[in-house]
């Protein structure tokens, strides 16, 4: 069994999901699970829909119909008027639009993955039903119901001990299968989401607890790069790497793989291909252990959008374990993840992705023991196999807030010279 994932990329118009169908055609023959996100940008606009519904904001409807009109472009170019998919997509639409005149409760996290799963579930009933409409014999499943998760609203974890039985059981009969990637269900059967990028995760732990010969995530790239394409022109495909680099590319933030896709694939020695799907002939990138040297050129990965925090205790208090442990009890109940941190005698600094909601309840918190001061809009830049050319290529003449160097990897925080 082989697993695929298509991402939003992939998704993008009926032109781009036909060539996603040319591709599962191909394999049409094989037992194969078919994983999808959200189409194009959808759960951006998902999450604009939250915010507003949130703030019970006058805007909620009009970023609603929005993203019903996306989805009746995409709709009416692929299927004919009277094809069944326009009810099951408008059905899913009605759950979204009752949702939304209930009022919100105050778990905001809570109501983000109530709103945002829609992205997953209608782009997945589009690819079965437009699938189906080719000829192509597949079988829809509502991954919710087998995949469960903590109650880690927006970043959950997959249950493994509890999904196996249900996901082997759903996923048995040779074929292929269409689900969601990104969205689960807990305990209580309320809807989850396993992080932004999670499809990824969806697509590894289900090779993990299906012993799936390989997973292909298809990308609008040739594979993994040196760079983000879109930030460093002059780039170079790795054709091969380990677990062990893909977890740290990563983990530091290369948005071609989610941080935690890797783990499920490596403990069962399952390989992962990147490929894209405008040349789903070339070769990508493969993920796997191998015995052989791999000599890897400098690899950038830039985070935009980023927060330095500055800790002081009031009392002039060394900064040592005692508050330590309150700031990262803060983080922690914040949700601000750490990217990089530093300590020195009297303050404390910490690199973390910039969200203002989250922000506000650190400071919040930290406020009555502690001087806080903060910087936003930077950009840290991780290499990794970093040379002194390549470190030199990313600061040019930026001011430098915070750097880090260790054997194979350098870290740089920095604000760009135009930037405020
Ligand atoms: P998906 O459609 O699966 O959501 P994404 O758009 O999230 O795909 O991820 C693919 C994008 O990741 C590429 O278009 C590229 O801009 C970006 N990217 C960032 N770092 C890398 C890298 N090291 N190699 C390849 N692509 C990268
Ligand atoms: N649709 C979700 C997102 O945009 C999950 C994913 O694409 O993997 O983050
Ligand atoms: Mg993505």
């Amino acid at each position: 069994m082989k697993i695929f994932k298509f991402g939003g990329a992939s998704l993008q118009n009926a032109t781009y999901i036909k060539n996603v169908a040319d591709i599962i055609q191909k394999h049409s023959h094989e037992h194969l699970i078919v994983v999808v996100s959200a189409m194009a940008k959808i759960t951006n606009e998902l999450e604009k829909l939250h915010r507003s519904y949130m703030m019970q904001s006058n805007h909620t409807n009009q970023i609603l119909k929005n993203i019903i009109s996306f989805h009746n472009i995409i709709l009416q170019d692929l299927f004919k008027p009277t094809d069944e998919v326009h009810d099951t997509v408008n059905n899913c639409f009605c759950f979204l639009k009752k949702k939304l005149l209930q009022p919100p409760c105050s778990d905001y996290d809570f109501e983000y993955d109530q709103i945002v799963i829609y992205g997953e579930l209608i782009s997945s009933i589009i690819v079965f039903h437009y699938l189906r409409s080719r000829g192509i014999d597949t079988i829809w499943i509502d991954i919710r119901s087998v995949l469960k998760t903590n109650s880690n609203y927006r970043d959950a974890d997959i249950l493994f001990d509890i999904s196996m039985s249900e996901v082997r059981k759903k996923f048995y009969d040779k074929g292929i299968y269409i689900c969601q990637g990104f969205i689960g269900s807990d305990r209580s059967n309320n809807n989850t989401t396993l992080g932004r990028e999670g499809s990824d995760y969806t697509a590894a732990a289900l090779a993990h607890i299906l012993d799936a010969q390989s997973v292909t995530i298809w990308k609008d790239v040739p594979g993994v790069l040196t760079a983000d394409p879109r930030i460093i022109s002059h780039v170079q495909k790795l054709d091969r790497i380990t677990y062990k680099e893909a977890i740290e590319l990563a983990y530091y933030g290369a948005q071609v793989i989610h941080p935690k896709t890797i783990k499920p694939l490596q403990n069962k020695n399952i390989p992962l291909f990147v490929k894209s799907f405008f040349n789903p002939d070339e070769k990508g990138t493969i993920v796997q252990d191998t015995n052989e040297k791999i000599d890897l050129p400098p690899i950038f990965i830039h985070k935009f959008n980023q927060a330095l925090i500055s800790i002081m205790p009031k009392d002039f208090s060394f900064i040592e374990e005692h508050n330590l442990s309150t700031i990262f009890k803060n983080l922690s109940d914040a949700k601000i993840k750490v990217n990089m941190m530093q300590q020195s005698a009297v303050s404390f600094s910490v690199c973390v992705d910039y969200e203002e909601q989250r922000l506000h309840k650190f400071l919040t918190a930290m406020q009555k023991d502690f001087d806080v001061l903060y910087n936003i809009g930077l950009t840290l830049i991780t290499i990794r196999h970093y040379t002194d050319e390549a470190i030199n290529s990313v600061v040019n003449n930026n001011k430098i807030m915070l750097k880090e160097i260790s054997r194979k990897t350098a870290r740089i925080v920095i604000k760009t010279v135009n930037s405020n």
